[in-house]
C-alpha cells in the first residue's frame, strides 16, 4: 500500500508522482470524485474490515452503501432547504383525536406522496387554527423525503412576488420555476384579497400547474367564497376548475388546536396562557 515509484493520474489525467503520501492523494481523489463519506469513513472502515477479515469487495460495498446513505441524507435536507419551510413539521405530532372530522385514512393515504407522481391536487379546507398549514407541512416534508422537489408559500407572498418578478421582467423565468415543481404548496389563500392583476397572475400558476404538477392549496374559505379574493366569478370558476378536476378535499371542521389547547391548559393551571410552546423547529 506505501509503493511509491509508481505514477498515478491527478483529476485531470496528469501523472503526479506518488511520492506524495497515498492518503493525501486518495483524500484528492474523493473530493473530485464527490465522496466525502468515503474521505471520512475509508480508514475507520478499513481498520473495522481487517480486524473481521472482510474481503475487499465487502469493504467497498460497506463504503458504498455508506455513501448512498449520506448521500440521500444530503439531498433530502438540500430540498427541505429550497422548499422554504417557515417551520418543518411532521403527523408523528399530529393529533387527530383533536379533529375527529378529518379523514385520516385519506391523510395517511396521502403521506405516500403518490398523488404527487399522478399530478393530482389537494384542497384543505377549515378555519383558523385546526391544522391545515400543519397537515400542508407535513406532506410537504414527505414529499422532500421521497426524493420530489417542493416549494412552499402563502398566497400573499405568492402574488407578492410574481408582481415584483412582473416589474422586473423576470415574471417568465418565475412562472416556468414555479410550473416545474413538483409540489406547490400554497397556503392562506383567503385572508387577503387580490387586485385584478394580482389575481390573473395567480390564475396562470394554477393554469401553468394543471395536469403537470401537483398543488396544495388551504383555505379558510369554503369555494362559494373564493370570489372574495379573486375578485371575478369568471376567473374563480376556471380556476376551481381546473383545481379541482383531480383533486383530494381535506375537510377540516373543528376547534382552533391553539384555543382548545390554551383553554386546556387555562383549566389545569388557572392561569392564561401567555407562551404558547410549539413543537416546531424553526429551519
Ligand atoms: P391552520 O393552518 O389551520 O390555521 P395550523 O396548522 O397553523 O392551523 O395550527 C395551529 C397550531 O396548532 C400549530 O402550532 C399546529 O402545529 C397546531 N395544531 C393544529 N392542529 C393540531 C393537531 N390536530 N395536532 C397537533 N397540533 C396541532
Ligand atoms: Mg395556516
Amino acid at each position: 500500500m506505501t509503493g511509491t515509484t509508481a505514477e498515478t493520474a491527478s483529476a485531470h489525467g496528469t501523472p503526479i508522482p506518488t511520492t506524495v503520501a497515498p492518503q493525501i492523494l486518495l483524500i484528492n481523489h474523493f473530493k473530485a470524485l464527490k465522496l466525502p463519506t468515503f474521505a471520512r469513513e475509508y480508514e475507520k472502515v478499513g481498520i473495522e474490515c481487517a480486524r473481521e477479515s472482510v474481503d475487499y469487495a465487502r469493504y467497498l460495498l460497506r463504503l458504498c452503501e455508506l455513501e448512498r446513505i449520506d448521500r440521500e441524507r444530503r439531498n433530502t435536507e438540500r430540498r427541505i432547504r429550497l422548499a422554504k419551510f417557515p417551520v418543518t413539521k411532521s403527523l408523528d405530532t399530529f393529533d387527530f383525536a383533536a379533529i375527529p372530522g378529518l379523514n385520516k385514512s385519506l391523510v395517511l393515504e396521502l403521506l405516500r406522496c403518490e398523488w404527487i407522481d399522478r399530478r393530482e391536487n389537494i384542497i384543505a379546507l377549515g378555519p383558523s387554527g385546526v391544522g391545515k398549514t400543519h397537515t400542508a407541512l407535513a406532506l410537504g416534508l414527505a414529499a422532500c423525503q421521497k426524493g420530489m422537489s417542493v416549494a412552499f408559500t402563502t398566497a400573499t407572498a405568492l402574488v407578492h412576488e410574481l408582481m415584483e418578478a412582473r416589474d422586473e421582467k423576470r415574471l417568465r423565468a418565475l412562472q416556468k420555476q414555479l410550473a416545474n415543481v413538483k409540489l406547490l404548496i400554497i397556503d392562506e389563500l383567503g385572508y387577503v384579497p387580490f387586485t385584478a392583476v394580482g389575481a390573473e397572475i395567480l390564475f396562470e400558476v394554477f393554469s401553468r400547474r394543471y395536469e403537470h404538477g401537483a398543488t396544495l392549496v388551504t383555505s379558510n374559505l369554503p369555494f362559494d367564497e373564493w370570489t372574495t379574493v379573486l375578485g371575478s366569478e369568471r376567473l374563480t370558476g376556471a380556476l376551481l376548475d381546473r383545481l379541482t378536476h383531480h383533486v383530494h378535499i381535506l375537510e377540516m371542521n373543528g376547534e382552533s388546536y391553539r384555543l382548545a389547547t390554551s383553554k386546556k391548559r387555562q383549566k389545569h393551571t388557572g392561569k392564561p396562557n401567555s407562551t404558547e410552546k410549539e413543537d416546531a423547529k424553526p429551519i
